[in-house]
């Protein structure tokens, strides 16, 4: 879906906690995108020279975590909010008024076989890195599932940010058990699971996400939803989490969801809530 673009006012409390585990905390919401400028595996890169880190991402996420990318895939990096906005309208065919509100607070989208970045980023930092890698796992799994919005928000949400972390664990640029840990401190601060409560019903459309992550948190909301698929990943393989999408081109997600895992959503919600709750004990609390 949208990434969106930090939100610093979110204090240097969190810098800390995140140069301390060396782990980035980059909040992702992802939409619509689409770009090329170079090949490489097939994706095709547009947007002269500030594009470095694409190849290295889009070669591991296909030959080493073995995600699929349609033929033709597009990567559209733009060097202002402007022509971030102005390829929002032209590259991802959105209106003029809802690529003024995605711009202003979005770095990167992703549509079926493209994604749009705000290049601010570019340079092949980590930041960049993870960017990329979440929003081309995006691509991936409207290609598993054969559509947009077919899979639960928040569960392709987490599995985009756990993607994302593989790509970079495999680039010598993070690790999934530095950010695990960075994620199990600061979903403390989540509103909804620091009262005892995940609500995935009200996490499970494009919508009703951004809608609360906007008001409870970006950057928790999305440590909550890797560390949600993280649980699955960890309790299933990840090839389970991969079936999950397939599966979305003949079944409604809750029945997905239950052949791929075996149990409901409902109960999923209710383990998975008890368990990250006993290892954010074991955790550092929010703040230290
Ligand atoms: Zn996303």
């Amino acid at each position: 879906m949208v990434q969106l673009s930090r939100l610093r006012s979110r204090s240097a409390l969190v810098a800390a906690v995140a140069l301390l585990l060396g782990a980035g905390t980059a909040p992702v919401v992802s939409s619509p995108a689409a770009g090329v400028a170079g090949t490489t595996a097939g994706v095709e890169i547009v947007g002269g020279p500030r594009t470095g880190g694409i190849d290295r991402v889009v070669e591991v996420l296909t030959r080493d975590i073995g995600l699929p990318l349609p033929a033709g895939t597009r990567v559209h990096v733009y060097t202002t909010r402007e022509a971030f906005r102005r390829g929002l309208v032209k590259d991802a065919a959105m209106g003029e008024e809802g690529a003024d509100e995605l711009a202003a607070f979005a770095i990167g989208i992703a549509r079926p076989g493209r994604v749009l970045l705000n290049g601010r980023l570019a340079g092949g930092g980590r930041e960049w890195l993870r960017l990329i890698a979440h929003e081309l796992t995006h691509v991936s799994q409207f290609e598993l599932a054969g559509g947009e919005g077919r899979a639960e928000q928040w569960l392709a949400e987490g599995t985009a940010e756990h993607v994302a972390f593989q790509v970079l664990e495999r680039l010598d640029a993070g690790s999934l058990d530095l950010h695990r840990r960075l994620a199990l401190v600061r979903v403390q601060r989540q509103p909804a699971f620091a009262h005892g409560r995940l609500d995935l019903s009200t996490l499970g459309s494009p919508r009703d996400f951004t809608l609360r992550h906007q008001r409870e948190g970006s950057v928790e909301t999305y440590h909550l939803t890797f560390l949600l698929a993280d649980y699955l990943v960890e309790r299933h393989g990840f090839d389970k989490v991969v079936e999950y999408f397939q599966r979305l081109k003949r079944q409604s997600s809750a029945v997905a969801f239950r052949s791929a895992f075996g149990y409901s959503i409902a109960t999923f919600e209710s383990q998975a809530l008890a368990q990250l709750q006993t290892a954010a004990l074991a955790a550092p609390a929010a703040g230290d």
